[in-house]
């Protein structure tokens, strides 16, 4: 064998080795990659019963079961992808601050459960933070009423739940939370919008920066019962009282899809917390 034939032997043997590496690295790539982000199509549809966010590449929703009297099996947008660590957040707060513990709800307002969802916080006398979908705001501006009447707090979660809003350019980024802003402040002149929880948690540098320039602090969670992937009101209370701590922000959508699941969980949710911890709306001043 000549040194040349070792060289070129040794020289294929590293560009092997290269490959793997670099298919490992791509498969850990994408192993990070949020489930919920699959680009910048929002897959939102409006129907007679309301949007539908179907934001889930290759989702769970059977075929020919929707319905527009019952609503379909949702495919849902803001889980936690398996794994996901801090360091996609871009700083974004996934936790209350305090040693209070805040509950959340997305997606709304939905002439179905937001209802629902506040005469349950009602009973219990519970704040808590509605993320509201500019449509849906514009829409239904009596539930916002509602909303902040209760004493509750709100955040902006984008004029169409855009899961791919973090992609676009900046100026994109401020004419959608504006608009989202102003049908809020359509129903509520004087309510604070101090929060923005970008769609399926797909956080971006520029979203953030965005966020913050129109005085928005970033809000992501901590606890996640995925139920808008229709797990059952068991499972949902099951994930919720398993894994609230002092602290946390748990993520539940009160509109999206069918969410009586949402609400069921909350009727056995609320005696539980309530007795182990504070529940607050996340505040109008973060720090
Ligand atoms: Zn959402």
């Amino acid at each position: 064998m000549t040194r040349g034939n070792s060289t070129a032997r040794a020289a294929g043997i590293v560009t092997v080795v290269v490959a793997a590496l670099l298919g490992s690295a791509y498969a850990l790539g994408r192993s990070l990659v949020p489930d919920q982000v699959p680009g910048l199509s929002t897959g939102a549809t409006t129907r007679a019963d309301g949007p539908h966010y179907a934001d889930q590449p290759g989702g769970s929703e059977p075929s020919g079961t929707p319905s527009a009297s019952t609503g379909p099996a949702e495919t849902g947008q803001d889980g936690s992808a398996p794994g996901a660590g801090t360091d996609n957040l871009f700083g974004a707060h996934a936790t209350s601050g305090s040693p209070r513990l805040a509950l959340t709800f997305d997606d709304g307002p939905d002439p179905r459960y937001t209802p629902q969802v506040l005469a349950l916080l009602r009973e219990y006398d519970v704040h808590a933070t509605f993320c509201v979908v500019g449509e849906n705001a514009q829409n239904h501006p009596d539930l916002i009423q509602a909303i902040v009447n209760e004493g509750h707090t709100l955040c902006n979660h984008s004029w169409h739940h855009d899961v791919g809003l973090g992609a676009r350019s900046a100026d994109a980024i401020r004419a959608d939370l504006l608009r989202t802003n102003a049908a809020i402040r359509a129903a509520v002149p004087n309510a604070p919008i101090v929060w923005y929880r970008q769609p399926g948690g797909a956080w971006t540098y520029p979203v953030v920066s965005v966020a913050r320039q129109l005085g928005m602090t970033p809000l992501h969670w901590s606890v996640d019962p995925s139920d808008w992937e229709l797990p059952g009101a068991g499972k949902i209370t099951a994930t919720v009282l398993t894994q609230a701590e002092p602290g946390s922000v748990v993520l539940l959508h009160d509109a999206g899809g069918n969410r009586q699941g949402t609400v069921d969980a909350l009727r056995r949710i609320l005696p539980d917390l309530t007795a182990r911890f504070e529940l607050e709306a996340l505040p109008t001043d973060p720090t």
